[in-house]
C-alpha cells in the first residue's frame, strides 16, 4: 500500500536520506529507528509530502505522491500523524483543534465533526476537556488530544514521530495503550527511539545516517545488527 523507491532528501549540501526502498501493507506496523539526527523525522514528513523529496519516488495505493497530477490534498485525508510537541493550535479550544480538519477537508458539517470528535474524546478519556484551551492540560492529555486529532479522520495510515517522547513513563504507557488499540487495521510507520514505544512493531528498520542499515524482526536484528543492539543496550543501561 505505501511503496518507497529510492527516496532522497538533500537540505542544500546536506544528505539526509540517501535511496530508501520500503514497502508497508495494510495492517503492518513498522518501526524507523537510528540514532537522533539519522533522518527519522524527515523520512515520515516525506510520506506525507511535509517535506519535498529531491528525487525517488513515493506510492501511496499506487499513486505516485510526487507527480504533479496527484492531488496531495486528497492523499493527506488518509494519513493522520502525530508529532512529538503535539502541534495543538494554542489559542483554540480542544474541540476547534479536533473538528478544524475535519470540517475543511472532508466537509463534514460543525454538527457531524463534534459528534466524532466527542466519541474519541471519550475514547482517550477526554471528554471533559472540550473547551479546555492546550495550555490548560498536561503533557500527556496534550498528546492525547493530538491523537484524537489524528484518528477523527479514521486515516488508513498512521504516522507517529516520538510520539510518546515527551511523557513522563507512567503517562507514556496509558498513551501507547491508546495508540496501539488505534492502530489495528491501518498501516502504521512509528519512529522512535525509546523500544518501549516500539515493542508492538511487526518489521523494524534501522536507520543510520540516511541509509536502511537492517531491516527484521526484534529478534533478527538483536541477533544480527550492531546498531540496532547498541540502541537496545544503551536504554537498558540507562
Ligand atoms: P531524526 O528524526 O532521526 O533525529 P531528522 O530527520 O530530524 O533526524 O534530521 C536528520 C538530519 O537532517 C539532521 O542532521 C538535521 O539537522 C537535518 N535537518 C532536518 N530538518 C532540516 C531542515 N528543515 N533544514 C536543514 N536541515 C534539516
Ligand atoms: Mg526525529
Amino acid at each position: 500500500m505505501i511503496k518507497i523507491e529510492k527516496l532522497c532528501k538533500n537540505y542544500d549540501k546536506l544528505e539526509v536520506l540517501k535511496g530508501i526502498d520500503a514497502q508497508v501493507n495494510k495492517g503492518d506496523i513498522i518501526a524507523i529507528i537510528g540514532p537522533s539526527g539519522s533522518g527519522k523525522s524527515t523520512f515520515l514528513r516525506c510520506i506525507n509530502k511535509l517535506e519535498e523529496p529531491t528525487s525517488g519516488h513515493i506510492y501511496i495505493k499506487n499513486q505516485d505522491i510526487m507527480s504533479d497530477n496527484t492531488d496531495i490534498n486528497l492523499i493527506r485525508q488518509k494519513v493522520g500523524m502525530v508529532f512529538q510537541h503535539f502541534n495543538l493550535f494554542p489559542h483554540k479550544t480542544v474541540m476547534e483543534n479536533l473538528t478544524l480538519a475535519p470540517m475543511k477537508l472532508k466537509n463534514l458539517s460543525q454538527e457531524e465533526a463534534e459528534k466524532k470528535a466527542l466519541i474519541l474524546l471519550e475514547k482517550v478519556g477526554l471528554k471533559d476537556k472540550a473547551s479546555a484551551y492546550p495550555n490548560q492540560l498536561s503533557g500527556g492529555q496534550k498528546q492525547r488530544i493530538a491523537i484524537a486529532r489524528a484518528m477523527i479522520r479514521n486515516p488508513e495510515i498512521l504516522l507517529l514521530d516520538e510520539a510518546t517522547a515527551n511523557l513522563d513513563s507512567c503517562t507514556e504507557k496509558s498513551v501507547q495503550r491508546a495508540l496501539e488499540r488505534l492502530m489495528l487495521g491501518r498501516i502504521t510507520i512509528v519512529a522512535a527511539h525509546r523500544f518501549s514505544t516500539i515493542k508492538c512493531a511487526d518489521k523494524v528498520v534501522v536507520l543510520e545516517k540516511g541509509k536502511i542499515c537492517g531491516c527484521g524482526t526484534h529478534e533478527e536484528l538483536f541477533e544480527n545488527n550492531k546498531i540496532y543492539r547498541e540502541l537496545l543496550l544503551n536504554q537498558i543501561n540507562n
